[in-house]
């Protein structure tokens, strides 16, 4: 197997390798804060000792940079301040684009065609909208004439959209909607690109992430927004 010195991977897609994995201390503190220790024997500290002595391609082709929940836990406790996280991300970024796992490889190519991860056309998007806001209306008599603001110009909050909430959480929908309407908010929701989830981001995939926030500030413009409101 051919091994790959971190020095090696800067090349080509990144201009400079921040992570000082070299002054790691083997304290074991990122380990004992991390969530996901222990699945599938990843350990975080095992991790950027791998980095560190050379054996990067093992770690690219293993799962553990996709155990990694990127809570940043880690990097918080780490005392030699080494970004474990952003190490996590850009060694995803490194994977072959066909080996990254199979749900968010489809859910990253749907967001890019068609502007979300679950390729949910606008009318149908448009339609479990109200249908949500109808259904408060119902059960409240205080959210009586509650309806959602789809592409409203100059709303003082423009909000984006986890898929999931759209799709097997429309209860959690619920409670944003109900907070703005009780405080009388000014909000709206776009009609396109309306996905808050970035799987460019969680992939290492800098291209797709930058063109997926690019649609985001384009609505932002578009609809003359003050204020982007991103629950992801
Ligand atoms: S960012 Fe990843 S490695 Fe660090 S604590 Fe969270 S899950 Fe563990
Ligand atoms: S907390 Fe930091 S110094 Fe300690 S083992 Fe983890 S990466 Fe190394």
């Amino acid at each position: 197997m051919e091994i790959i010195e971190m020095d090696q991977l800067n090349h080509g897609r990144f201009e400079t390798w921040p992570f000082s994995h070299n002054h790691c201390l083997s304290c074991g503190l990122c380990s004992s804060s991390c969530p996901a220790s222990g699945m599938d024997e990843f350990d975080p500290r095992k991790l950027v000792r791998m980095v560190g002595l050379g054996m990067a391609e093992q770690v690219v082709e293993s799962r553990w940079p996709w155990i990694c929940t990127m809570c940043a836990k880690c990097g918080h406790v780490c005392p030699m301040e080494i970004d474990i996280p952003g190490m996590v991300r850009r060694i995803r970024g490194l994977r072959d684009r066909e080996k990254i796992p199979g749900i968010l490889r489809k859910g990253l190519e749907a967001a890019l065609k068609t502007g979300n991860n679950l390729s949910l056309p606008k009318a149908d998007f448009i339609f479990i909208l109200e249908d949500v806001a109808a259904e408060i209306a119902d059960e409240q008599p205080e959210f009586e004439g509650l309806t959602v603001p789809v592409d409203k110009e100059g709303a003082t909050i423009l909000t984006t959209i986890h898929n999931k909430l759209v799709n097997t959480h429309t209860n959690d929908l619920k409670h944003w909607w109900k907070i703005f309407h009780a405080a009388q908010e000014d909000w709206t929701v776009p009609s396109d690109n309306w996905e808050g989830t970035n799987w460019g981001l969680f992939t290492g995939d800098d291209d797709a992430m930058r063109t997926l926030t690019g649609r985001i500030v384009e609505n932002m413009e578009k609809l003359k927004a003050k204020t982007l409101l991103w629950p992801e």
